[in-house]
């Protein structure tokens, strides 16, 4: 992604030295927030079948995800390590035997160097952390936990059936573990404005977090969110209204904070709205474009904006 910001490619070329590929993966896990433990209508934004290659209620084994996606990325990109991302869903969200048993998969792929796990910040405990650090000696570890927005209320909006509390415990808890935190954040989230974004970009510079996925609001089909998007209730924001959101946002951050995403993406068949955020390398440019004429970059205003310096690489060699 270029000077101007600090991009997951460039954290693993300066890590492994090499091209590294991510691998997504679908270990068919559920969701606390659709099987009804907390909730049975999900995220109002969400629909799992429209982000993920392996999606679906049955995904193949994770040795065959694992085999045919390492096999597409070698001939693709010529990648030589790989990254086991687990992504579908919550991914700590089984009894800890289940969680061991689904993780020990990558030690089956010498290849595989870095194990990812996505995941709400209301599903971890000592218990589930202490398994996953044990995989740091071998591996590069991270959590990513959906933090979405700093607001409670917008939270509350949009069904996550967490509080942002839930995320600043979980991120200190996993961080005291020596794993690295990643949190997902939503631009555009109904009901936000301007200075509401950058309130949740001051919190997470505050915060043990090492990483950083952003996601513009967008609209899948059979979900809530495009109910309210057909009936007019939930404006979206424009390219250059996110691409300006989301350059104030990286600002604020700290500058080794790992971007691993500038903009989400979605398969097409399921995308209502908007339909430029799978014009990746357009958004990409227009932030490199924007800070340059800006005269700025990630972390700029950090610490000055935060407040604190919380340089969170623990465990980064
Ligand atoms: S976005 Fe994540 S937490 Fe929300 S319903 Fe979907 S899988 Fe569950």
């Amino acid at each position: 992604m270029g000077e101007y910001i600090y991009a997951f490619s460039a954290y693993l070329k300066d890590k492994f030295g090499t091209r590294v590929q991510r691998l997504s993966l679908n270990a068919g896990f559920t969701c606390p927030n659709r099987d009804g433990k907390i909730g049975k209508n999900g995220c109002i934004y969400c629909n799992d079948e429209g982000f993920s290659h392996f999606a679906g209620k049955k995904p193949p084994p994770l040795k065959q995800q694992i085999r045919q996606s390492m096999d597409y990325a070698k001939k693709r990109y010529k990648a030589k390590k790989f990254i086991a991302y687990f992504q579908n869903a919550t991914n700590t969200y089984a009894p800890l035997e289940k969680l061991r048993k689904t993780y020990d998969v990558i030690k089956e792929f010498p290849d595989i160097v870095g194990l990812y796990i996505s995941t709400r910040p209301d599903c971890v405990d000592k218990k589930i952390l202490n398994l996953i650090a044990s995989y740091r000696r071998d591996y590069d570890v991270w959590i990513e936990y959906g933090l979405q927005s700093s607001h409670d209320r917008t939270l509350h909006f949009i069904n996550r059936g967490h509080i942002f509390h839930d995320f600043v415990k979980a991120a200190e808890m996993t961080a005291e573990k020596d794993i690295k935190v990643g949190a997902h954040v939503i631009i555009g989230l109904p009901g936000e404005t301007k200075e509401d974004i950058l309130k949740t970009a001051e919190k997470v510079a505050r915060l043990p977090v090492s990483g950083i996925k952003f996601h513009m609001m967008h609209v899948l089909k059979k979900t809530k969110i495009e109910e309210y998007y057909r009936k007019g209730k939930i404006p979206l924001l424009s390219f250059k209204e996110y691409v300006n959101n989301l350059c104030d946002f990286l600002e604020i951050i700290s500058p080794v904070c790992v971007v691993f995403r500038l903009v989400s993406d979605a398969r097409e068949d399921f995308l209502v709205a908007p339909k430029w955020i799978n014009k990746k390398s357009e958004v990409i440019k227009a932030v490199n474009d924007e800070f340059k004429e800006r005269k700025t970059k990630q972390g700029s205003k950090y610490p000055s904006a935060s407040g604190v310096v919380y340089i969170s690489m623990k465990g980064q060699q």
